[in-house]
């Protein structure tokens, strides 16, 4: 059975295709047969493709100016087309998975794409302005492309933190609020899940008696408290706007400050979203770049705001971690993943120091050494520290096997 992935972001859409041989779930992640990209600069009249598929054909190219519709479209027909050809026409897709970043209140798990649920995720679009049409707009490309008869399902990023407790998702404001769904949804919950079942495969034993914290730390970032296998508190909320310091974005800041640059310095609304999401964080604090490894360059070249962004970065992710612990009541497993948490041994030794009054002890070797999916803790510690490589395309193949199978 062949499987497509659609993950489509703000400026890109990422694709991958996986075969299951004989209708199964393999225990590991298969390699993709072909994973394609689209990225669309601002500013640059081109978008640009990236195809390779698992026998090492590569396609790059340019394409001249069109819709996003029609770029995807092209980057799809390299699955059948030149070089990059691993199938023999689009009918061999049986089913298709897609990322859907907001899913509001109502859906709490993953669904089959119908009418309906189009239009609920067009009406979500009102909570993830960015995200939620270009989603939809993926499920209309493999529509056009392969019929309605072929299954489609919705993969939601915020579906994971749909057992919350009311506690931990509304906001202490006004009551209307919550009626208006103003409350706190939790994102990268795709990330956070598949984590989650690949620690306790790593640590060979029962999630459902698990008490793990996920620290998904890429250039968005966000924290999962995990008991027993479902989410009970998280950093982000009603936007991926609130929590961690990220690589552009603020994290949670005082609204007061929001007030002040209204009222004082004039802001409008459009450029107060474009501040705190895409000038703030390290990038904004460093004055360097959103990048970690830019941020790195220039401390070791003496540059003070760029250390003093870092320091600043692991101070709220301690603070964050921390502030996990009371709903678990104890801690099994934390867990590094994304970009930053798989490939910044500094920031996993940062993270884990202060909680070393928890029996928390890091193995330094190990942690130094590059870990994939492995337990880095020393065997002594009385906490498991886990690095594990978030695969995300293969979460929502999963995820999309698992509800057409049981529908
Ligand atoms: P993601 O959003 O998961 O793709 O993560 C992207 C971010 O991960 C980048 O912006 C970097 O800050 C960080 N990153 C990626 N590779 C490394 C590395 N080798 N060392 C430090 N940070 C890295």
């Amino acid at each position: 059975m062949k499987i497509l992935v659609m993950n489509a972001g703000s400026s890109s859409q990422k694709s991958c295709l996986y075969e299951l041989p004989g209708g199964s779930l393999p225990e590991h992640p298969p390699e993709p047969l072909w994973e394609g990209q689209i990225t669309w600069v601002e500013g640059v009249d081109h978008a640009s493709v990236k195809v390779k598929t698992h026998q090492g054909h590569v396609l790059k190219q340019d394409l001249p100016p069109q819709s996003r519709f029609d770029d995807t479209l092209k980057l799809l027909k390299t699955l059948w087309t030149g070089d990059t050809q691993v199938i023999r026409s689009p009918e061999e897709i049986a089913l298709v998975g897609h990322r859907v970043v907001h899913g509001g209140s109502h859906y709490r798990q993953s669904v089959v794409v119908t009418a309906a649920v189009k239009a609920e995720i067009e009406r979500l679009a009102e909570f993830a302005p960015v995200h939620n049409p270009v989603n939809l707009e993926g499920i209309q490309i493999t529509e056009t492309l392969l019929g309605n008869q072929t299954p489609q399902v919705a993969v939601f990023d915020t579906a994971f933190h749909a057992t919350l407790p009311p506690a931990a998702y509304i906001y202490p404001g006004r009551y209307e609020w919550l009626e208006q769904g103003i409350r706190r949804y939790g994102f990268h919950g795709i990330s956070h899940q598949y984590c989650a079942q690949r620690a306790a495969q790593i640590l060979q034993r029962d999630l459902a008696n698990l008490r793990l914290i996920n620290c998904h730390l890429g250039n968005g970032a966000s924290l999962s408290a995990i008991r027993n296998g479902v989410s009970v508190d998280t950093t982000m909320g009603f936007t991926p706007l609130e929590g961690l310091m990220m690589g552009s974005r603020s994290g949670s800041i005082d609204p007061g400050i929001i007030i002040r640059l209204l009222r004082q310095e004039g802001y409008t609304v459009d450029q107060l979203d474009h501040l705190l999401n895409n000038d703030c964080g390290l990038e904004g604090l460093s004055g360097v770049s959103n990048d970690l490894r830019d941020i790195d360059a220039a401390i070791a070249t003496g540059n003070q705001q760029a250390e003093q962004a870092l320091e600043v970065y692991i101070h709220r992710l301690r603070w964050h971690i921390g502030a996990m612990l009371p709903s678990l009541g104890g801690l099994d497993a934390l867990i590094f993943t994304a970009g930053i948490g798989e490939n910044a041994p500094q920031i996993r030794a940062a993270a884990c120091a202060p909680f070393e009054f928890l029996g928390l002890k890091l193995d330094p070797e190990k942690n130094a050494n590059r870990p994939v999916d492995q337990d880095i803790a020393t065997p002594d510690s009385a906490v498991r520290v886990l690095v594990i490589h978030t695969q995300e395309d293969w979460a929502i193949a999963q995820e999309a096997w698992r509800i057409y199978t049981t529908r």
